[in-house]
């Protein structure tokens, strides 16, 4: 089965602009998504959790998504520990999901792609950019959250330049119409590459 990766900076529209594959016929895997899912229902992976991070890792069942993010942000030995607990289950959770799709290929939607060093995990990478002020408002608007904050997790990723130039396609999200002629145009030119 192709994969082929979908990313971009926060805010950037990787779930917009994966809903436009998906309405050519293309699943899509969202991994965050996945793995906040994973960290929530699965008990291995609250065990470990809690291990990490303390019994305010969890509000109940549910994860405490902020209790976490706040204690990651500024500990990156915290997170590649993070990581090591989650990532596996995702990637075999996305291995079972794969065997049962039946396309010409898959997405699988991830915001972090080069920083890990998994782009050989995918046959294409499609990476969706936007300027930032664009991105910020979005963000502002859709999580309520502060511009410093979103500046501060913008600074922390690898700038729109790195990700183009280590990405076999590139769509421009600033208006949503340009964005999604790009995007039925990248699925014609994928169909292509692999028949
Ligand atoms: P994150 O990295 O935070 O998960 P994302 O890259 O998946 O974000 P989206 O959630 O798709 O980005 O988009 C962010 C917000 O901007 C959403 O509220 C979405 O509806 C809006 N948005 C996306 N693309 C556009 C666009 N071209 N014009 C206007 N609003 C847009």
């Amino acid at each position: 089965m192709i994969v082929v990766g979908l990313t971009g900076g926060i805010g950037s529209g990787k779930t917009t602009i994966g809903k436009e594959f998906q309405s050519f016929g293309i699943p899509v895997y969202i991994a965050d998504e996945e793995a906040k899912a994973l960290m929530n229902r699965s008990k291995v992976i609250k065990r470990k959790l809690i291990q990490l991070f303390g019994k305010s890792a969890y509000k109940g069942d549910t994860l405490n998504r902020p209790y976490l993010a706040s204690k990651i942000f500024n500990d990156k030995q915290l997170l590649v520990k993070m990581n090591a607990i989650v990532h596996p289950k995702v990637a075999s959770h996305f291995k079972r999901w794969l065997k049962k799709q039946e396309s010409p290929y898959v997405i699988k939607e991830a915001a972090i792609i080069f920083e890990n060093n998994m782009e050989n995990q995918y046959d294409y990478i499609i990476t969706v950019v936007a300027d930032e002020d664009l991105r910020i408002e979005r963000v502002m608007h859709r999580d309520n959250a502060s511009k410093e904050k979103i500046k501060a997790i913008i600074e922390n990723q690898l700038t729109d330049d790195e990700k183009i130039e280590k990405s076999d396609f590139v769509i421009v999200n600033n208006d949503l119409n340009v964005a999604k002629q790009q995007a039925a145009e990248i699925h014609e030119s994928i169909l292509k590459k692999i028949k």
